[in-house]
């Protein structure tokens, strides 16, 4: 059965699909025969959720010490409180329900219970564990381990769509392939498979059925192949091959300079999303790290992470970077990055919402954490902070303010940090693009977020599939509003940088070289197709 969809990024897999299982939120409220043996099916579920809090409390305290553990103790310990458990048997027994639905609402009257609290903040604060527990046991009612991805073997993951929270969860070795039902070009999960190297299609009508079976995902053309042919088989292994061999070529560009024939350089990074895509960004030869999303340090924690957690991934990162640039960008929440543990409410409009720098400048307490754990990680490699989502003048100096009390309760402390550490701003929203001549002004450097600024100067909501169409980052708008920030930001005296999928883009090198650009941060496994890219153009023509 061949199936047609959109590429997203492109390459062959071939392998086994597994079908990527969303875990219910609405649970449904249904009688049962029998409420003990129902109570019992509960009390099994409980002593599963515990095994994985006791397995998670391992993990972590191996990885980010005793008080990042700690959560997962207290996690078991809930699953033990008498009141809690009491709720559910005395749902089930008088209501002879099922237990997911038992669970569902005592986790729901607890945690409605803590938020009322209002005098007492630590128990207010407990509201997200009570639901987070309850949704570990309903998950294991409902036959789930921890995550939605049940492959044993590297596999095709077909969903209908996942979240960030979602993808950070996977055992990304296990991943040969994204596809997805709904999803758009720039949304996180395409990123993602942009910085794994493999193929991603979107907007593929795949049968439920297909779990199990084998399947081809082509890249290139978007196509997807359930239960191929032997020749359709043969016909892409080779195609596989030849992609080999091409690969082959781009690693002889490692160690060569980022130099076009007339001698001009320009600087090429990498993003990354964490730890782990470190050894990436060295396989691939890349020059530093232009965009760490630190986010997804967030997204991969089941409470807000620590300083010293914190502390330890960058400290890490510009470490393993040995002296090379790495660009931290603060906490990108909000809009389709969401966490369960912070509470970000619904909006009517999340892309035009409480999200990023917003976030930070009205929640200061995790501003300043994150920023201390930044700057502490200064000391050890070369770090610059970078913010997202600014709109103006005002925001910057704000943020300065925090940066320089944080700076100082550090140096109090006798905490060394880098004192002239580098700071910079996203480009991403129009106002920023008119405002760059003054916004120079205020900072070290610029890095152009192409994926939210085409989103927001095209007023297309970049996650939406039914608009892939007509979004278009090759816009004059947006070249326009490029070239305006470069020359602005030189005027100011900040280099600029591009960080956004549009960097990525080789049809395009040429026009950012000619517009003075002075660094493109890509995915990883772009960085020697650009360097191929640079190499080739001729700028004295
Ligand atoms: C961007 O908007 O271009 C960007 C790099 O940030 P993100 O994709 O994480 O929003
Ligand atoms: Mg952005």
């Amino acid at each position: 059965m061949e199936l047609k969809g959109k590429g997203v990024f492109g390459g062959i897999a071939i392998g086994r699909i597994s079908v990527y299982q969303k875990r219910d939120n609405v649970i449904k409220r249904k009688r049962v025969e029998d409420a003990e043996a129902e109570i019992q099916r509960f009390h099994d579920a409980t002593e599963g959720a515990k095994k994985q809090l006791q397995d998670l409390y391992e993990k972590a305290l191996k990885e980010v010490g005793e008080n990042g553990a700690m959560l997962f103790e207290s996690h078991q310990l809930m699953l033990e409180d008498l009141d809690y458990v009491e709720s559910i048997e005395n749902i089930i027994r008088t209501e002879t329900v099922n237990a997911e639905y038992a669970v569902a609402r005592t986790g729901d009257n607890f945690a409605e219970m803590f938020a009322a609290m209002t005098d007492n903040e630590y128990m207010q604060a407990r509201a997200a564990d009570i639901k987070d527990v309850s949704n570990r046991v309903i998950s294991v009612l409902q036959g789930g381990g921890g995550s939605g991805f049940a492959a044993t073997e590297p596999s095709i993951l077909l969903a209908d769509d996942l979240a960030p929270s979602e993808t950070v969860q996977l055992d990304k070795s296990l991943v040969l392939s994204f596809v997805t039902r709904h999803g758009s070009t720039n949304s996180h999960t395409s990123i993602l498979a942009r910085t794994m190297n493999i193929p991603a299609l979107i907007t593929v009508d795949f049968p439920d059925d297909a779990d199990g079976k084998m399947g081809i995902v082509d890249g290139y053309d978007g196509i997807l192949i359930i239960d191929p042919t032997e020749e359709q088989l043969a016909a892409y292994r080779e195609r596989q091959e030849k992609d080999r061999e091409k690969e082959r070529l781009l690693q002889e560009l490692k160690g060569k300079e980022n130099v076009t024939l007339d001698g001009t350089k320009i600087n090429i990074y990498a993003n990354i999303g964490g730890v782990k895509d470190v050894a990436d960004v060295q396989k691939n030869d890349a020059g530093g790290i232009g965009l760490f999303r630190s986010e997804f340090v967030y997204l991969d924690s089941d409470d807000f992470p620590t300083e010293e957690a914190q502390f330890k991934a960058y400290r890490t990162v510009a470490e393993n970077m040995a002296g090379k640039k790495v660009i931290i960008r603060t906490l990108d929440l909000g809009a389709d990055k969401k966490v369960d543990y912070f509470d970000l409410g619904n909006e009517e409009n999340p892309a035009l919402g409480y999200r990023a720098i917003r976030i930070c400048l009205d929640r200061v307490d995790i501003f300043k954490t994150q920023l201390r754990a930044i700057l502490r990680a200064s000391a050890f490699g070369k770090i610059s902070v970078m913010f997202p989502m600014i709109i103006s003048v005002d925001e910057v100096r704000r943020i300065k303010e925090i940066l320089e009390e944080v700076k100082q309760e550090l140096q109090s402390q006798d905490l060394p940090f880098d004192k002239d550490i580098e700071i910079g701003i996203m480009i991403e929203t129009p106002a920023s693009v008119f405002m760059s001549e003054e916004l120079a002004e205020e900072v070290d450097f610029f890095s152009i977020g192409t994926n939210d600024l085409t989103q927001y100067t095209l007023a297309i909501d970049r996650q939406n599939p039914r608009l892939d169409n007509i979004n278009d980052p090759h816009h004059p708008a947006i070249l326009r509003a490029i070239e305006m920030t470069v020359k602005n930001g030189h005027k100011g005296g900040a280099w600029v940088g591009i960080c956004g999928e549009l960097g990525a883009d080789t049809t395009l090198t040429e026009t950012f070289l000619r517009m003075g650009v002075d660094e493109l941060s890509v995915s990883p496994s772009r960085v020697l197709a650009v360097r191929d890219a640079v190499r080739k153009v001729d700028l004295s023509k």
